[in-house]
């Protein structure tokens, strides 16, 4: 894996290359040279988002993420929850994976037009790129990601 990232600038949205070695610091954009910090990025781990937090943790993310839509009593989605655990580490800095309940947030369920889960959003810039249905192995769900990074 390349061991840079790519960041989106909160201020100008234009691109940074920065290495992933400063995952912990505060980088300067090459185009606007505005300071932002990398800190959204750099858990290496899952995170649950809600309705109210959403558009700041993913519409707003520096980084491409994949949206987990899951629920409690889904067996399939905990088959893909270790998978996305180990994922969450291996992209650490590249791409944030976040988990939707369900039951819970059902607007976030009908803006993404889910039928089923488990669910995976690939988002970037509030965009989506891709829509992944059902539970994959790591490897498959892992390369079908990564073949829309840079
Ligand atoms: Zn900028």
């Amino acid at each position: 894996m390349n061991e840079k990232t790519l960041v989106r600038c909160p201020t100008c949205k234009s691109r940074n290359r920065v290495p992933l070695s400063k995952l912990d610091a505060t980088v300067r954009c090459g185009r606007c040279h505005e300071d932002f910090d990398l800190s959204s990025i750099s858990q290496g781990k899952t995170i649950a988002v809600d309705e109210s937090s959403f558009n700041v943790i993913v519409d707003q993310s520096i980084i491409p993420t994949l949206v987990d839509f899951w629920a409690p009593w889904c067996g399939p989605c905990r088959t893909v929850a270790p998978v996305l655990d180990a994922l969450a580490q291996d992209w650490r800095g590249r791409v944030k994976i976040v988990k939707v309940n369900t039951d819970e947030n059902r607007s976030l369920s009908a803006r993404f037009g889910i039928q089923g889960i488990p669910t995976l959003v690939l988002l970037d810039g509030g965009q989506t790129i891709d829509t992944i249905v059902g539970a994959l192995p790591k490897q498959e769900l892992k390369s079908r990601v990564e073949g829309h990074l840079d």
